[in-house]
């Protein structure tokens, strides 16, 4: 991955996160003992890996203030400083 890592990315990779960490933390009721174990300390670093993510990443390309933590609707301008946030499809 040699391309900068920029909020939309970062969204995306925080997404992902959240949602393996419910697939490993989902398995932990088909396992039992280590099994179990390895599922839960996996969900459990994954949430944390997608909420740094979103911490670290989540900013303004502009001013670098914190975007809101929302999952499905992205604002198309910083409500800081009403710069243009970047396009859903990258050309
Ligand atoms: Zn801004």
């Amino acid at each position: 991955m040699n391309r900068k890592m920029n909020y939309k990315k970062a969204g995306e990779v925080s997404n992902w996160l959240f949602i393996s960490s419910v697939a490993a933390i989902g398995g932990t009721f088909f396992f039992t003992g280590y099994v179990q174990l390895t599922l839960l300390i996996l969900g459990v670093g994954l949430i944390a890996g997608g909420i740094a993510v979103r911490v670290i990443y989540w900013k303004c390309p502009h001013c670098r203030k914190r975007l809101h933590l929302g999952f499905r609707q992205e604002p198309k301008i910083c409500p800081y400083c009403r710069g243009q946030l970047l396009p859903d499809k990258e050309e």
